[in-house]
């Protein structure tokens, strides 16, 4: 469903991907590991064209997009297929938590703003944010703001979800109440592609794990594979860190 042929990326000198191949299934949640600086949310950035890949081809469903000559137009349509959650939220500050949700609807699909809305509820209603639709990012605490960026992020109905580091952000004691809400989510058999140091998030939630270093994919498999039974020494030896 979802297609990475030969990835690759350079910033200058450093070349931060190195032809990643990578195939997702509909409905799989693909948790992507490794050590800082290996390249994941580098990764992440290239599906959607936040970050140009220097070379290969990203394919969602049946539409296909070649770096080489990507048309504005591609690229928008591209970004229509996914939605982004990150790190530090990204939200709106002057926008209630209602609006902030409604705003990709409303101006990107183009929505009324009446379905809009109705949509945004039933989606802050299934994160747990009923009761905050007129409150304001800086009234949340980090964990709430988080949970209004995966509500966004479902509003949008994409094909696939990217989640870069969606808990680094947070004081440890609201991590899980963001990974309840994902694990939540990805039970409704949403695809999803997730960058974490939450191992034991991975173990239990992912279908797929695939683990990077230094801008290749070094192995994957399912959680089982890579953390009871790993063939490689690296991921060994950043499990045995990490764990
Ligand atoms: P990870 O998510 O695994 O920590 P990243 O994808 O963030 O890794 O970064 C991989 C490498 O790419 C790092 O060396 C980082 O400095 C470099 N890098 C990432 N984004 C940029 C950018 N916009 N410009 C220059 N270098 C970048």
């Amino acid at each position: 469903m979802i297609q990475l042929t030969n990835i690759t990326k350079s910033f200058g000198k450093n070349d931060v991907l190195k032809g990643i191949n990578l195939t997702v299934q509909k409905g799989e949640v693909v948790c992507i590991l490794g050590p800082s600086g290996s390249g994941k949310t580098t990764l992440l950035r290239c599906l959607n064209y936040l970050e140009k890949p220097s070379l290969g081809e990203v394919t969602i469903g049946d539409f296909t997009v070649n770096c080489k000559r990507p048309s504005k137009g591609e690229i928008h349509a591209l970004r229509q297929k996914t939605a982004m959650v990150f790190q530090h939220y990204n939200l709106f500050k002057h926008k209630t938590v209602l609006e902030n949700v409604m705003e990709g609807l409303v101006i990107v699909q183009k929505q009324s703003k009446v379905t809009a809305r109705e949509t945004s509820v039933k989606v802050l209603e299934k994160v747990g944010l009923g009761s905050k639709l007129d409150a304001y990012p800086s009234q949340l605490s980090g964990g709430q703001q988080q949970r209004v960026g995966i509500a966004r992020a479902l509003a949008l109905n994409p094909e696939v979800i990217l989640f870069d580091e969606p808990t680094s952000a947070l004081d440890p004691e609201l991590v899980g109440e963001v990974l309840d809400v994902i694990q939540k989510i990805a039970k409704e058999g949403i695809t999803m592609i997730i960058v974490t140091h939450e191992m034991g998030f991975a173990r239990e939630v992912a279908n797929h794990v695939v683990f990077m270093d230094e801008g290749v994919i070094v192995e994957e498999g399912k959680p089982r594979d890579i953390f009871s039974n790993a063939k490689e020494e690296r991921t060994k030896q950043f499990l045995k860190r990490i764990t």
